[in-house]
């Protein structure tokens, strides 16, 4: 998945445009650090699902 948004910095919406906000002029930045993986996030709640599902398992 690509993270298409933007977010404001100056009025803090959201939007697709990847120069400035549309709304105020203010410039714009991928709301969240780019460390941050959504995928990495996934695998943390598969990992959490599947060890719930061993856990009822053993019952
Ligand atoms: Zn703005």
């Amino acid at each position: 998945m690509v993270w298409l948004l933007r977010k404001c910095e100056r009025c803090g919406s959201y939007t697709l445009k990847t120069d400035v906000c549309p709304r105020c002029g203010g410039k714009v930045h991928i709301p969240h650090p780019a460390k941050f993986s959504p995928e990495d996030k996934y695998l943390k709640y598969r990992l959490a699902l599947k060890r719930q599902a061993q856990e009822q398992d053993a019952k």
